[in-house]
């Protein structure tokens, strides 16, 4: 049995997992956000304390936290962009005390989401598989060998940030063209709006809207996610040349736009991964749904084993 953390800018959620991935105690709170570094650790201690009132609790080895990045895996601190009080936060030796000393391991949701998905969820069986998570940004994580690859700092496989535009836009990272400034649900509201498509009387301009628009084959909506769809097969099809993954699982919100992203993924997809080895590349939608970061976790803390 091992506890599990999913730490985001608005929800600290827990949960009491056993080796089968059965979730036997739940607990969350809302993260203060916005507050000091000590408040947000009390919710944190919150949701292990209502934990701690499970029957299971005596049975619970270690613990997994999966959180928003950037994480340092290595040095157990975590900076989480919505987050603005944690910064360099040593969150894994707080929690550690918190829990009488259990082991702690700390990896970012994207590499959570996959861990989850490679132990319960689409990519299971798959030996080489990589995993997204397409939401307000793009994240991602690997499994290779068999094994969940977080990599030193917990971050490997942030596809996010690998550019497929070599003169494209700037990115909040630093660099241009990122898959995720073409891809993340903000940015693609944003291309769509960019191409005349304006939201309806509720003024809902996510990328959830778009995807709306695109089914009902608004030209700006279906430019705007076909667009992020040849971002995304690009930096997949760059990580299959080069670790051949044979597996691209994506979850967060904008994949629940469905086909009007995994259509034209598909499509674009056939164009870029074109050496024999990468043929075979399948491209999925995660499985595992919004329990994918407390089993992503667990997977995290029972791969340190
Ligand atoms: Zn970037």
């Amino acid at each position: 049995m091992v506890a599990a953390l999913d730490i985001g800018g608005t929800k600290i959620a827990g949960a009491l997992v056993d080796a089968g991935g059965r979730i036997l105690a739940r607990a969350r709170k809302p993260t203060p956000a916005g507050e000091d570094a000590e408040t947000v650790l009390g919710a944190v201690g919150e949701v292990l304390d209502a934990l701690a009132s499970s029957p299971h609790r005596d049975a619970v080895e270690a613990v997994g936290i999966g959180s928003a990045g950037p994480v340092d895996a290595a040095r157990g601190t975590v900076s989480p962009v919505n987050v603005p009080g944690w910064r360099d936060f040593p969150l894994v030796e707080r929690v550690g005390s918190a829990v009488g000393g259990l082991p702690v391991t700390l990896v970012g949701d994207g590499v959570a989401m996959t861990a989850a998905e490679h132990w319960l969820g689409a990519a299971r069986g798959h030996t080489d598989a990589l995993g997204l998570v397409v939401s307000t940004g793009v994240g991602g994580g690997l499994v290779l060998g068999g094994r969940l690859h977080p990599g030193p700092t917990g971050n490997a496989g942030h596809i996010g940030h690998l550019s497929v535009d070599l003169d494209g836009d700037p990115c909040a990272c630093g660099g241009r063209g990122c898959v995720e400034r073409l891809a993340a649900g903000p940015h693609i509201a944003r291309r769509a709006l960019d191409g005349g498509w304006r939201p309806g009387p509720d003024g809902d301009a996510s990328a959830a809207a778009v995807a709306g628009a695109a089914r009902e084959g608004h030209p700006a909506a279906v430019a705007a996610f076909d667009r992020a769809a040849r971002a995304l097969a690009a930096g997949i099809a760059a990580t299959a040349h080069l670790v051949e993954v044979d597996i691209a699982v994506i979850g967060g919100g904008v994949a629940g736009a469905g086909e009007i992203l995994f259509g034209p993924l598909r499509r674009h997809l056939a164009d870029y991964a074109t050496l024999s080895f990468a043929r075979g590349l399948t491209v999925v939608p995660a499985a595992t749904g919004t329990d994918a970061g407390l089993l992503g976790a667990a997977a995290a803390a029972r791969a340190a084993f």
